[in-house]
């Protein structure tokens, strides 16, 4: 049996490694993406993540995931499905089959993109249904996207597509946005950007490409792709039955991980707290760590 697995090679995640290679545990970092570094890997520029100024998103993962491979932090590709109770610790079962057990868990998971419930999903999601800009953008060069959302990954991701496409249409469902007023401002302002307020998407059309979105408002738009930025939800769902969870699924915990369950611990965008980011994180996962030195020293 391990002494700890973490759940989650993103920067809570990696953060915890690194800590844990040099409090010389036995761990494992289970995550289910080959090479996987989070959600930042989808940002196309970081400002706010002290001394990387300017870094692209998937730069600044590539780092932490290249200094924790430095320290030989142990990796499983794997995607995490059950996890139940053995003697004093854990057993995780991943969906291929295979499962580990540890003494402790991390659970760094983070969080997944919020679909849209749009008639014609199931049809385009494969090919034309985006939820990151970084990832698929380029591939609209000259065409036509609508990007649906409120908040600032919405507005970054519409600014973003601006680079490639010749009209860009930004969709909210209601009336005010959330996201940066400067940001906003910016897409007002230019030629190929369409703001639609108070409206919703309610149907993708097409032959074998997306061809339009139908809107609530009744008018069709004709459009070669879609991004969804309409929030996330947290990565807990296998935690339901074994730790408290806030009405919208977040890991109840503070800043040192502790959950309502001995031998759980959270860390990074899954836990309630008040700013999810990078920087926050990286302190979580160094907070947990120690908190996990402190439960198995006990046990
Ligand atoms: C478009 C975008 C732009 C952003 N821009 C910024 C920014 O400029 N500055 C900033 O500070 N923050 C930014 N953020 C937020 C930042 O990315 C997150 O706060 C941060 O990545 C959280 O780290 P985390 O380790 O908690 O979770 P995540 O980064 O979500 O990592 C969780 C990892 O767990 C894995 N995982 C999930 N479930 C399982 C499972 N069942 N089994 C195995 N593995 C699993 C996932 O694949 C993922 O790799 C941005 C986020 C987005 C989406």
């Amino acid at each position: 049996m391990l002494d700890l697995l973490i759940i989650g090679s993103g920067p809570a995640g990696l953060s915890a490694a690194v800590y844990a290679q040099r409090s010389n545990l036995d761990f494992k970092v289970a995550e289910r993406e080959f090479l996987g570094t989070g959600q930042i890997a989808r940002s196309f520029r970081v400002d706010n993540y002290l001394g990387f100024y300017g870094i692209t998103g998937y730069d600044l993962g590539e780092k932490f995931r290249l200094h924790a491979e430095e320290l030989r932090v142990p990796f499983h590709t794997g995607e995490v499905c059950a996890c139940s109770r053995a003697g004093d610790g854990w057993k995780v079962d991943f969906l291929d089959g295979r499962h580990l057990e540890a003494r402790a868990l991390i659970w760094a998971a983070g969080t997944e993109t919020r679909h849209l419930n749009i008639i014609g999903r199931e049809k385009f999601e494969a090919e034309y249904i985006h939820s990151c800009a970084v990832c698929d953008g380029p591939a609209y060069d000259d065409k036509a996207v609508a990007v649906a959302g409120g908040g600032d990954t919405a507005l970054d991701t519409a600014l973003f597509m601006t680079n490639f496409c010749n009209q860009v249409y930004l969709i909210h469902w209601m009336d005010q946005f959330q996201g940066n007023p400067v940001t906003l401002k910016k897409l007002e302002d230019m030629p190929t950007v369409e703001i639609l307020r108070g409206t919703s998407i309610l149907m993708a059309e097409g032959g074998d490409r997306m061809e339009r979105l139908v809107l609530s408002s009744g008018r069709r738009i004709r459009v070669d792709g879609l991004f969804e930025a309409i929030g996330a939800r947290p990565c807990t769902d296998v935690l339901k039955n074994l730790t408290d969870l806030d009405p919208q699924g977040y890991i109840v915990a503070g800043e040192d991980g502790i959950t309502s369950c001995p031998g759980i611990f959270a860390a990074g965008d899954v836990r309630t707290k008040q700013l999810r980011q990078v920087s926050t994180a990286v302190g979580d996962g160094a907070n947990a760590l120690y908190s996990v030195l402190d439960y198995l020293k006990s046990e």
